[in-house]
């Protein structure tokens, strides 16, 4: 059976290198194809002009650069962007610029579906399809940076898209190298932030990462019952267990650990909820994110109006808490992870998901 051939932007510089070393070439061409691919966004090897000829030709005989295939762009009028990208076996991933946060900020996916089934999420819904390889991951945010003008140019990345990344933790941590790396787009972890409903072990091990993301953890109650039918995982890793790993978490000097909380009217919205909230909070240098639902058709949870919204901001920013109530945005275009695809699943991308999904939909923002 034939096997594709190896994807040269899955790989870190010394990767590359070794590589390049097999080949019988300078370790030091693999440090510029890195910078190629990475940094200037060139998917042939004949476009490599700095290489010797003789040395594309073997690269393209041997190798591919994969990169995701841009198949929709949807932009709202607040600017929000959002991209349906195709992989090399056809699955699909939603990715979304967010401008003026007040950075520029690209949401990324790291699987395609999800295994944590969060009653709230599209994508909880599809089940998990498949994991990201590190390149999917970066290869998204290149699509993005090169598509919005920003490669060269500050910009923020949160792992929020589709997949909960700390349940694809190796190619997710290789994909945060590759990204930092000054020769390529030379994203620092610092400008990174991993959102994670709460996988203990793996929270663990990212604490001794030497390249450290921001964290953030999807919380979205204030007890146990509630948790667990909103976020499965919580019968696993309860409140309790969740955070005292925070506690125990390295954050880094003048940081925080981001608490998101989408409120759902008349399910977590009520001020006994922000009052625990507080309680829960103690002892975690913590910021809350509030996000008010981002309704979608066929989502079982209203959004609470704003007036419930701000009495619950109000008592955590009374009891000392950082707290920011965040718009929703992008909702004319669906922006709700994994909105695009199920919905777009009903008429052509059936296939593949038809097997993953539950019968009926519905969505929220992760
Ligand atoms: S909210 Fe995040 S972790 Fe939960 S099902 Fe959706 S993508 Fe997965």
């Amino acid at each position: 059976m034939a096997t594709s051939p190896l994807n040269l932007a899955e790989l870190e510089p010394v990767a590359l290198e070794k590589t390049l070393a097999e080949l019988g070439a300078p370790a030091f061409h693999g440090r510029q194809i890195f910078a190629w691919i990475h940094r200037r966004g060139v998917t042939r090897f004949e476009a490599m002009t700095d290489l010797p000829a003789g040395l594309r030709q073997a690269l393209a005989e041997r190798f591919a650069i994969y990169t995701p295939q841009l198949e929709r762009v949807d932009q709202s009028t607040d600017g929000t962007t959002k991209f349906l990208l195709r992989l090399a076996d056809d699955r699909r991933i939603e990715s979304v610029y967010i401008p003026d946060t007040p950075a520029q900020t690209f949401c990324i996916s790291t699987q395609v579906g999800c295994a944590m089934g969060c009653a709230f999420c599209l994508t909880g819904k599809m089940g998990l399809v498949r994991n990201l390889t590190a390149g999917e991951i970066v290869g998204q945010v290149r699509v993005l940076a090169h598509h919005t003008g920003l490669a060269g140019i500050a910009f923020n990345i949160v792992l929020m898209g589709m997949g909960e990344p700390l349940h694809n933790y190796d190619a997710t941590m290789q994909a945060l190298r590759i990204l930092a790396d000054p020769r390529g787009l030379g994203v620092h972890p610092r400008r990174v932030t991993l959102s994670t409903v709460g996988l203990i072990p793996a929270l663990e091990r990212l604490a001794t990462e030497p390249l450290m993301p921001n964290l953030a953890i999807s919380l979205h109650a204030t007890t146990d019952p509630a948790r667990t039918a909103l976020v499965p995982l919580n019968r696993r890793y309860d409140l309790e267990a969740l955070l005292d790993a925070c506690r125990r978490f390295p954050v880094r000097r003048r940081a925080r650990i981001t608490f998101e909380y989408v409120l759902l009217a008349g399910v977590n919205d009520t001020p006994d909820d922000a009052r625990r909230l507080v309680r829960l909070l103690d002892g975690i240098r913590a910021k809350v994110n509030l996000l008010p639902l981002n309704e979608a058709p066929g989502i079982p949870f209203r959004r609470p109006d704003d007036a419930r919204v701000n009495a619950f901001a109000k008592i955590l920013a009374d009891k000392g808490v950082r707290v920011l109530v965040r718009r929703s945005r992008g909702r004319d275009i669906r922006a709700a992870c994994g909105q695009l695809i199920v919905e777009g699943g009903r008429k052509s991308a059936a296939q593949q998901l038809a097997d993953r999904m539950a019968p009926a939909a519905d969505a929220a923002p992760r």
